[in-house]
């Protein structure tokens, strides 16, 4: 499924009361109609000047346990559209972020994706991600050049 080509169709539909009459028969046919946004830790390792986290000093640390993601998975996935992880904060940041890509495969989730600020990922856990079958992945990049992405992101590198 292209959740992309989804969102360009509900454009064309005008009417709210279609979009809601079609949301409630996919409810009552227990079929998949929503999109879950999930930050498995609420913490980011850059403090970017526009951000929340720039005015914490100490890193906020509250994250989901595996046993969390598993009622999470199992309350939510079933239905689900899309899996996002990673909508606030930076998800590379909790340990067992994969497990959260890898439960929303497990549950046939169509379309999974990952936004992320890209700093902590090395090349094997894009070897992984793609293995566990993440369908896109988000760079937020706040800079078309390394002066103004390290002036913006503070604590980034950028590859010149
Ligand atoms: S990378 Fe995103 S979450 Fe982290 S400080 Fe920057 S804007 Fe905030």
């Amino acid at each position: 499924m292209n959740i992309y080509r989804l969102l360009k169709f509900n454009r064309h539909i005008r009417s709210n009361r279609i979009k809601l009459l079609l949301i409630f028969t996919a409810h009552i046919l227990n079929r998949r109609y929503y999109s879950v946004r999930i930050d498995p830790v609420f913490a980011c390792n850059l403090r970017c000047l526009m951000c929340y986290f720039s005015k914490s000093r100490k890193s906020e640390s509250r994250k989901f346990s595996r046993f969390e993601f598993d009622i999470l998975a199992k309350n939510l996935f079933g239905n689900a559209l899309q899996v996002m992880v990673g909508c606030g904060a930076e998800p590379t940041v909790h340990p067992n972020y994969f497990y959260l890509v890898e439960l929303a495969k497990k549950y046939k989730v169509p379309h999974v994706g990952l936004v992320t600020n890209g700093q902590l990922i090395s090349k094997t856990d894009l070897e992984t991600l793609s293995r566990i079958g993440l369908n896109e992945l988000t760079l937020s990049v706040h800079g078309a050049v390394k002066e103004t992405y390290e002036q913006f992101m503070v604590g980034a590198s950028g590859i010149s």
